[in-house]
């Protein structure tokens, strides 16, 4: 098996025998980025010069009997909306193509102490919304199985770059869904921590009461590796939990004795296509053959979750992205033309005597910042921040966002009564594997259904993941989502561990072939 092809954990166990080099493993992806993210395109930026340059760092300091950290010499990625101190942090929009924050995400700061070899950044839809990497205002990534699909979003690039090898592990996150449907869509493994498991200090906020941030890996337990460097307690995020972290990989590899398992009555009902639910159902026999019990459970408010996250994710949208300005933070228009333009204008009313239209021109201030936020955010975010501040607007908040804050305390009820039962919920991911590019993005109610199955798990703040179960027909692969109650990443990571032992198909990897065009490795 080439380096590339072998999991984070059996690498770690390599570089630490010194049998093989941080600068040799380092130099195995980027030749894959070079060879094949012309065609996947799953990254804005990748560091070959720093990135090999830490890799040499952390060779001599092993060589030399020097400590090293968790995940000493090995290569990850990071979606492009974690704080990365002096380089650019673009939340894949026009907005910030120029902002290097001057501080290190958290996580990005564990990772580094962790001696983790940062590769680069990773593409994403603009500001984490969208589930197809679509929004990105820079370039779409494809899905590496078939790169007329869409590879899932928001961290598709996190998703895609683990699945055509360019990294063994990335860092994503998900505010209703987008490290478990990319990761499901990519065919690789991928966990929604429980709010607040993961320090989100320097992570742009996208909505704050469900963003999380989450490992992807190829198994359950590079997860683990990865989830364990990456949580705990942090003062700077008064949302993170003060509990310590357990050893999660230590007992990814324990299987769970008498699980009981509940699959989601209504996760396989309408909607779902035909090959997933025989592929999850599959999965259940697998989990059936190793001792699991399963029975039906009924989330009946989950029916409400799609449009309960799209009122209450844009009503903290539209809160958290009124900083980009212009001034405070982002993108800002061309100020000369726009006084310009405002000149012509003001010509034009006065010769047409148009006194009404003349008091209504806004004043250079409020015209900038109308200009700048114009120019600076593509259509999805937009649509989201006009959908949110009217949902908070005054005579629609309490017929909106309030009912919207009681439904989902119902659906949290839900999920505390199912899981009175059983220990983990047992589901599909999406409802259908990866789409064609361009097949939904009209359509954004179709793209909001998209996230059926994955958004009450953020609503409710519990911990989720996705690992690989099957192929489609067209050999696109198939996610099976395990949710479970708050704080068990540690059962979810075991029962993840004990499918993976049973099957092969997170070891199954897409068959690239060699990019045909040249592919610079530079900011595109
Ligand atoms: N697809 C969902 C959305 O567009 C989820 C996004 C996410 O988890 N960041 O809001």
């Amino acid at each position: 098996m080439s380096l590339i092809d072998r999991t984070a954990t059996s690498l770690l166990a390599d570089l630490t025998a010194c049998r093989i080099s941080s600068v040799e493993l380092t130099q195995a992806y980027l030749d894959q980025i070079a060879h094949h993210d012309g065609s996947v395109r799953a990254f804005l930026r990748v560091r070959p010069d720093e990135a090999l340059a830490r890799a040499r760092e952390i060779d001599q300091r092993r060589l030399t009997g020097r400590p090293l950290g968790r995940l000493a010499g090995l290569p990850v990625a990071v979606k492009d909306v974690l704080c990365t101190q002096g380089e650019p942090t673009t939340c894949g929009s026009k907005m910030l193509q120029n902002f290097r924050p001057p501080y290190d995400a958290t996580v990005i700061a564990r990772l580094k102490s962790a001696d983790a070899v940062l590769i680069g950044k990773t593409n994403m839809d603009e500001f984490a919304m969208g589930g197809s990497n679509e929004n990105s205002a820079y370039h779409p990534t494809h899905n590496p199985w078939d790169l007329t699909c869409i590879p899932g979003g928001s961290s598709g690039g996190a998703a895609a770059c683990v699945a055509a090898r360019m990294t063994p592990l990335s860092v994503g996150t998900d505010t209703g869904g987008s490290v478990r449907c990319p990761a499901g869509m990519c065919g690789i493994s991928g966990m929604k921590p429980t709010y607040g498991r993961v320090s989100r200090y320097g992570l742009v906020a996208f909505a704050s009461s469900l963003d999380q941030i989450g490992p992807l890996a190829q198994t359950a337990e590079d997860m683990a590796l990865l989830l364990e460097v990456m949580a705990g307690h942090d003062p700077a995020d008064s949302t993170s939990i003060d509990l310590p972290v357990p050893p999660y990989t230590q007992t990814v590899g324990q299987p769970l004795k008498g699980l009981r398992l509940g699959m989601v009555r209504e996760h396989f009902g309408e909607g779902l296509d035909a090959e997933v639910d025989a592929a999850v159902r599959e999965a259940v026999r697998v989990y059936e053959s190793l001792g699991a019990t399963v029975k039906w459970v009924s989330l009946p408010h989950c029916k409400y979750a799609v449009a309960v996250y799209y009122v209450i994710a844009p009503c903290e949208a539209s809160s958290n992205l009124a900083r980009y300005d212009g001034v405070h933070y982002g993108f800002r228009t061309d100020e000369k033309q726009m006084l310009a333009d405002l000149q012509v204008e003001r010509a034009q009313m006065q010769k047409a005597g148009d006194k009404a239209a003349l008091e209504s021109l806004d004043n250079p201030l409020i015209r900038m910042y109308r200009r700048s936020r114009a120019e600076g955010f593509g259509p999805e975010v937009k649509r989201r921040i006009m959908l949110g501040t009217y949902a908070l607007s005054a005579g629609y908040y309490d017929a909106y966002y309030k009912k919207a804050l009681k439904v989902r305390r119902l659906i949290r009820q839900d999920f505390d009564r199912a899981f009175e039962e059983v220990d983990l919920l047992i589901g599909p991911v999406t409802p259908t594997p990866a789409f064609k590019m361009g097949e939904k993005i009209d359509d954004p109610l179709a793209m909001y259904l998209f996230d059926l199955y994955t958004v009450s798990t953020n609503l409710a703040g519990i911990g989720a993941l996705s690992i690989p179960c099957g192929f489609s027909s067209s050999g696109l692969p198939i996610g099976l989502h395990l949710q479970a109650p708050p704080f068990e990443e540690e059962r979810l990571l075991r029962g993840a561990g004990m499918f993976q032992k049973a099957t092969d198909w997170h070891g199954k990897k897409p068959g690239l072939v060699e990019d045909v065009v040249d592919c610079s490795l530079d900011m595109r």
